[in-house]
């Protein structure tokens, strides 16, 4: 019955090789993977897996996910034609959940507007920035929240930004809360001001990150720690499991190479934190989030 009733929604793919879909380029098939423009068959999706107990997902850009080799048993739903930009006043934007942050820093820097100059490059949709409180050079995406729009068992919510609890790389929309848009304010800057500032952060970002497939920081900090500077200080930087890597020049970033399996990242992941106890006693916690089982 479910089955027949997901033929209606002609965007899905079902048995899906979803490792392209992720910053990793690692991972199994999903049972099926959703892409929409339109609420109303967002909700009714939604709607039609939760009735019949079919467990699913929200992708943002995939780049803070690592998914199983063996995938992940249920549907991927990735709200990348949620892409509009909407200026509400001369301060305030509404953002759809599926605009890169990139693109939405050009549009305001084309309209000489400033906030969020420092979250630049960035690989994340507005929806997982939000989900994540992503943030850098002490900037977090919430700072310039005004309102943030959810879809919930199927009503479309608003929310302040009071009521997300948003910390350190953490908000608590939980697992039934589609983010679909936000607004957010800025302040009015000279374009120059704006691009020079921008300069700046990817410059930062280009001396001190590698390039590659990565996810980022794969650890949160610690209060007045860098976790990067630990995991450097036990001689990790280099150190190679299968087709995982601790890079060279940010040792919390690790870097898929070919051949590299989500199994080999993960064991990676699992060979720094016992260092990183035996040498320190600290418990690292991931930044990062597994999808499917490990
Ligand atoms: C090269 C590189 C550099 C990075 N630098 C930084 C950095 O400086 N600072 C930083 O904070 N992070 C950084 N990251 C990590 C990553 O980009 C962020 O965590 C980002 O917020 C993830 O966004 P995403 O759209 O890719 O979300 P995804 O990885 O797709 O998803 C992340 C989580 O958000 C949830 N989610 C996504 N969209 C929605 C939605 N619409 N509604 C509800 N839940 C949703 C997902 O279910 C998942 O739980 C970096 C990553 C890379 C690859």
């Amino acid at each position: 019955m479910a089955l027949n009733d997901l033929l209606a929604f002609e965007s899905l793919k079902f048995d899906f090789n979803a490792s392209k879909l992720f910053s990793f380029k690692t991972g199994g098939r999903v049972k099926g993977y959703f892409e929409t423009s339109s609420l109303k068959e967002l909700r009714d999706f939604i709607e039609l897996l939760e009735e019949n107990c079919l467990k699913y997902k929200i992708i943002g850009n995939g780049s803070n996910i690592l998914l199983s080799d063996n995938g992940f048993d249920g549907y991927l739903i990735s709200l990348k034609r949620l892409s509009s930009i909407t200026q509400i006043s001369d301060l305030e934007v509404k953002v759809g959940a599926g605009v890169l942050l990139n693109s939405l820093i050009s549009y305001l820097t084309n309209h000489s507007l400033s906030g969020l100059e420092e979250l630049v490059n960035i690989p994340a949709t507005i929806g997982g920035a939000l989900y994540m409180n992503a943030g850098a050079f002490n900037r977090e995406i919430s700072n310039n929240l005004t309102c943030v729009e959810i879809l919930k068992k199927g009503k479309i919510i608003k929310l302040d930004p009071f009521d997300c609890a948003f910390f350190y790389r953490k908000s608590n929309f939980s697992k039934d809360e589609v983010i679909i848009s936000a607004n957010f304010i800025f302040k009015k800057e000279q374009k120059e001001t704006i691009l020079s500032k921008q300069n700046d952060i990817i410059k930062l970002r280009i001396a001190t990150q590698p390039k590659g497939r990565t996810c980022g920081s794969v650890f949160k900090n610690l209060k007045n720690i860098h976790v990067a500077k630990l995991i450097d200080e036990a001689g990790l930087k280099g150190y190679k499991i299968g087709g995982a890597i601790v890079s060279n020049k940010h040792a919390n970033f690790i870097i898929a190479e070919d051949g590299c399996t989500s199994y080999d990242i993960f064991e990676l992941i699992l060979h720094i934190k016992k260092k990183i106890f035996e040498k320190y006693k600290i418990n690292l916690v991931e930044e990062i989030e597994y999808l499917g089982e490990f």
